[in-house]
């Protein structure tokens, strides 16, 4: 039987209204969420992200600001502009699209984002939250998938959880909140033996590497859950890590690519900026009692 397609942008959708909503809500009371993108250099799949999210902001009622800066950008230049919308009260969320030109320290850009201010979960600080199990910011992307997961209706407790590939921003954060719900988590990477062997016990099984076709169909068990975050160029076609028309045949639940994992990115980057312009909020209408 042929998995069910968990479909990112029916349940983007359905989130996306329901963030209008908030949006409004807050900029009746006067504290419109801004969500403030830099983008260094000219990298072509870093301008589509940042037009996805201009358009995602459109959308819901977010004020956005796209900050080009060009590939010669000093450190300090960055670092600068950072400062300033650290400071700016329009802007609740700050996102530096990443890779950034390899003469930059990314890790030094992003500890500059103040934590409430950090929409993309990256800062040391919501990391370091959510391996401590306390609230902070959510990482976007594992956010995104464990809402989809969710979605199957699956009980999570004891479940067996294999992540593939070991990001900052994908696989570690995603092996963080499939924790949380009580899953036994597996992390995989590049050096993992016998891959195959650690995704046939999967219960839910995340694919975050960039390498097309890496998942197939003898490597999932029958009925699994497969979250494909995946991004590859094949001619030119855009698609996962999993062998989407083969492992649908296996799985019992799959998210395609494109419209999976991506649409929910951008549809939770839209729900951490609403929330921190919440967050703000409420600091302002306590600091008035
Ligand atoms: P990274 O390159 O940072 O990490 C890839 C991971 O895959 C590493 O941990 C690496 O292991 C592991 N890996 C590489 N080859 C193998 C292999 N043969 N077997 C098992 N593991 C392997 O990538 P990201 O985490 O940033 O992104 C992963 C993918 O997800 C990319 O395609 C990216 O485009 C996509 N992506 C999609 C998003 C979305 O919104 N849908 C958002 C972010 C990313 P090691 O650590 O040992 O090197």
């Amino acid at each position: 039987m042929s998995a069910q397609i968990l479909d990112g942008k029916k349940f983007s959708e359905t989130l996306r209204k329901d963030i209008a909503g908030r949006v409004g809500a807050l900029t009746r009371q006067g504290m419109q969420p801004g969500l403030a993108v830099i983008l260094v250099g000219n990298d072509p799949a870093s301008e589509i992200y940042v037009r996805n999210k201009e358009n995602g902001c459109a959308e819901v009622g977010i004020h956005s600001e796209s900050i080009r800066m060009p590939e010669n950008t000093s450190q300090e230049a960055l670092e600068a502009e950072i400062e300033r919308l650290n400071a700016d009260d329009r802007i609740h969320g700050i996102l530096v699209q990443l890779p950034l030109p390899a003469h930059l320290d990314e890790s030094a850009a992003l500890a500059k984002i103040l934590p409430e201010k950090d929409v993309d979960g990256f800062h040391l600080i919501n990391a370091g939250r959510m391996m401590n199990g306390e609230k902070g910011v959510e990482a976007c992307t594992p956010k995104g998938a464990l809402y989809m997961i969710r979605q199957t209706g699956i009980d999570l407790n004891g479940k067996d959880a294999v992540i593939i590939g070991r990001s900052n921003i994908v696989g570690k954060p995603m092996a963080m909140l499939l924790l949380r719900e009580n899953c036994t988590v597996t992390v995989c990477h590049s050096r993992t033996r016998n891959l195959a062997e650690h995704t046939r016990r999967a219960d839910i099984l995340v694919a975050a590497v960039g390498r097309a076709g890496l998942v197939t169909a003898d490597m999932v068990k029958p009925g699994a859950v497969v979250i494909d975050v995946g991004i590859n160029r094949v001619n030119g076609k855009v698609c996962g890590d999993v062998d989407f028309e083969a492992v649908k045949e296996v799985a019992g639940w799959i998210t395609p690519v494109p419209g999976g994992v991506g649409k929910m990115t951008i549809t939770m980057l839209l729900e951490n900026t609403a929330e921190a312009a919440e967050r703000k909020l409420a600091l302002c209408t306590e600091a008035r009692k």
